[in-house]
């Protein structure tokens, strides 16, 4: 069976959809509105706030906040809900370290740190350097992390600090509206610059950056749900 090649209508804000194989077809730009961008600020503030409760303070009813965080969770914008734990407060100590490697061994460098409990965040910057937020529960991991450290090959030169004192933690995230939505297709997993097409399968949205991979995405959703497993040949687009 082929798939009608069909463009979409381009519209601001505004959703457009079409029927293909009679599964309903979205598309509408991944902008933010101004009750997206209030949902997320209060959640971002407050995780435990209930639905009804931002609702209340949003002015539009429970079910639309309940669909507009379930699809800010689908979409990977929400990444989840958390306690946030003052580490300072339970005795830890926080450090940063800063790492310098070949170019060639960022990728490893950045994922063995990763694997490590005491590496709470890592983050790759421009010139082969990796920088690391650590936390340690007592002297004693200090020194087990730097034994550990010292033996990694690929590092060619290192800097810890600790942390004197945190003087201003704030989420990473600043929301406003307008803001661009950018996800990854589902299908050949590059970011959507552009507006998506989407579709609901199961109940569930799912992002393509394009009709091919639409196709591509439908019919390897519909070979694993019949438990088929994949064909060897995989088309490109
Ligand atoms: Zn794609």
């Amino acid at each position: 069976m082929e798939v009608q090649c069909v463009t979409f209508v381009r519209i601001f804000h505004d959703e457009s959809y079409k029927s293909i194989l009679g599964y309903t077809v979205y598309s509408s730009q991944m902008r933010m509105d101004n009750t997206d961008a209030k949902i997320l600020q209060m959640l971002q503030s407050d995780g435990r706030l209930s639905f009804r409760e931002i609702a209340k303070k949003t002015g539009v009813s429970t079910p639309t906040v309940s669909a507009r965080v379930k699809t800010l969770e689908e979409q990977g914008v929400i990444r989840g809900y958390s306690a946030d734990i003052d580490p300072l407060a339970i005795n830890e100590t926080i450090s940063v370290l800063t790492v310098e490697c070949k170019p060639k061994d960022l990728e490893s460098v950045s994922e063995l740190l990763s694997k490590q409990e005491n590496v709470r965040e890592v983050i790759v910057l421009s010139g082969s350097r990796v920088v690391a937020r650590l936390t340690f529960e007592h002297e004693g991991r200090l020194d087990v992390f730097l034994n550990w450290l010292e033996k990694v090959e690929q590092i060619d030169s290192y800097n810890i600090d600790r942390a004197v004192r945190i003087v201003k933690k704030e989420p990473d995230a600043i929301v406003s509206e307008g803001i661009q939505v950018v996800i990854p297709c589902y299908e050949c997993r590059k970011l959507i610059r552009e507006q998506p097409v989407r579709i609901k399968l199961d109940g569930r949205m799912h992002y393509l950056c394009c009709e091919s991979c639409l196709k591509l995405y439908k019919e390897r959703y519909e070979r694993i749900k019949k438990g088929i497993s994949p064909s060897k040949s995989k088309a490109g687009h």
